[in-house]
């Protein structure tokens, strides 16, 4: 749903079109994509999904899915078609009951033609029934959906949703979801939110997972697999729930000794970033090669691999602090990735300061002078890497710095007002790294157009006498590595193909 462009007349608007068919003439199919200009086939025009129901059975043996999606949409414009982003073979689409003619084309589009040309405004109703083995599917030559010995994943970014579910994808259009899955007894599944009930009947088991809150399409999460489940409710009185595979071996306990202090970090970023957005908390770890770690919704996901070397409490900070930089508050568009990886990142420069293992100024101070002009690392713009570089380390520790050097700029009570000011303005929707500078701008009273370009969006090294200007660096000379650095730098390498 596009919180920040629903306007209040929207609702008499829909009402009064309801009663209008749309004519051919006026009807266009939607567009194959929303409009990013880093993925132009990602997400749809047309319609606008406000949830998501999800009824679906998962076999982990054959890795097998099969279900009925239901989605509740209003129409942007008069339609004649519209897309959905999908890739597990469909069985039947109707929209508003009736059946409804549909193809597929492209990498990941299932094109819908309705029975009757949807007018703008209408409130509709598509149920589209698939099944399908989504190991075997790939887009683009890859895949996001992740096997194991006991069942399978789906957790990516951009992209996850193409292979458990039809989609408008893109984080524009966020929806709530009630996701209900049958698995063998015995094997559990986990996704985002909260566990409404459990139900066993002839050897199976559904758990009906819901998350109240708008969700961007990458950020829901599927696991099944055999869990260990812990459950607990922070400080602040947050429901929590986390699962790890019973698979893990050796990663197991360092694993549970990162991922159970969930709740004492989350009331931690509550301090800086306003209340915690959710009624869900927690964490999953399932048995895959993957070495990536996800925010996903309310229950970040987290390789294995991450705790090859201990505890890393750095990744937990980092994935929660997306709670509110990148899901409470979400891109408006993949080049403002800024918005969540420049705040995570800086999110883990507070920690090692509150764990008394390096203070942000020092982190940013050895970030600075450790990465000569010459490294390729200050090519990269943070405030539009492109999408080559949408998860390059500068678009962290760059941007991370740039927070560093704002806060220098502005001075700490303006910079902290921002940090918790920004997630209210924006909650539950979207924003752009423009927004974010007129909103720092209008906080700080001062324009700071001179200063977001040089921190983010030229491809050279910040200057000396700018960088001193902005507090960074103030001594020459490289300063000694901070001792959170090597738990900080392990939380990178975050996403890969
Ligand atoms: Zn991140």
């Amino acid at each position: 749903m596009h919180r920040r462009f629903f306007a209040p007349g929207a609702l008499v608007a829909a009402s009064v079109l309801l009663a209008i068919p749309a004519s051919a003439a006026s009807s266009a199919p939607g567009a194959p994509g929303i409009g990013d200009p880093y993925y132009p086939a990602y997400g749809n025009g047309g319609y606008d999904v406000s949830h998501y129901d999800l009824r679906l059975k998962y076999q982990p043996a054959t890795d097998r899915l099969e279900g009925t999606a239901t989605l509740l949409a209003r129409t942007t414009q008069d339609l004649s078609r519209f897309n959905l982003d999908f890739l597990l073979d469909v069985g039947e689409v109707r929209v508003n009951g009736a059946k409804a003619s549909f193809t597929t084309s492209g990498e990941h589009e299932l094109e819908i033609t309705p029975k009757t040309p949807l007018a703008k405004g209408s409130d509709i109703t598509v149920v589209v029934r698939y099944s399908g083995v989504p190991s075997g599917e790939q887009a683009y030559g890859f895949t996001s959906w992740h096997r194991t010995a006991d069942g399978g994943v789906a957790a990516n970014e951009p992209e996850a949703a193409w292979w458990w579910f039809p989609s408008n994808d893109h984080p524009l259009d966020k929806a709530t979801y009630d996701v209900s899955v049958q698995v063998p007894d015995g094997t559990q599944a986990i996704s985002n939110g909260t566990l409404q009930s459990t139900s066993s009947r002839l050897g199976w088991t559904r758990y009906n997972w819901r998350s109240n809150k708008p969700q961007a399409t990458y950020l829901a999460t599927l696991a099944v697999g055999r869990f260990d489940i812990t459950t607990g409710r922070t400080e602040s009185g947050i429901p929590v729930v986390n699962a790890y595979s019973k698979d893990l071996g050796d990663n197991y306990n360092a694993a549970r000794a990162s991922i159970e202090r969930s709740g004492e970090i989350a009331d931690w970023l509550a301090e800086y970033f306003g209340p915690y957005p959710y009624n869900a908390l927690g964490g999953y770890v399932p048995n895959t090669a993957t070495r990536y770690a996800l925010e996903t919704q309310t229950r970040p996901f987290y390789s294995p691999s991450r705790f090859a070397s201990g505890t890393n409490t750095y990744l937990v900070v980092h994935e929660l602090a997306h709670q509110w930089y990148g899901d409470l508050v979400s891109v408006a568009g993949w080049k403002d990735i800024w918005i969540n990886e420049g705040f995570a990142r800086y999110s883990e420069w507070l920690w090692s300061e509150h764990e008394g293992e390096g203070t942000t100024q020092e982190i940013a101070d050895y970030v600075y002078a450790s990465r000569a002009a010459d490294d390729p690392f200050w090519t990269v713009r943070p405030g539009d890497p492109g999408p080559d570089n949408q998860f390059h380390i500068a678009v962290y520790d760059r941007g991370a710095l740039a927070l560093q050097a704002l806060r220098g700029e502005i001075g700490d009570e303006d910079f902290f007002a921002i940090l918790k000011g920004w997630t209210d303005k924006y909650a539950y929707g979207n924003a752009s790294v423009a927004d974010f500078q007129a909103y720092a701008e209008q906080v700080a009273g001062q324009p700071l157009a001179a200063f977001f370009d040089t921190w983010l969006f030229q491809p050279s090294k910040p200057a000396a006498p700018e960088a001193r200007e902005a507090s960074i660096a103030r001594d020459s000379g490289v300063p000694a590595q901070p001792k959170s650095w090597k738990k900080i730098a392990a939380t990178s390498d975050v996403h890969e193909h």
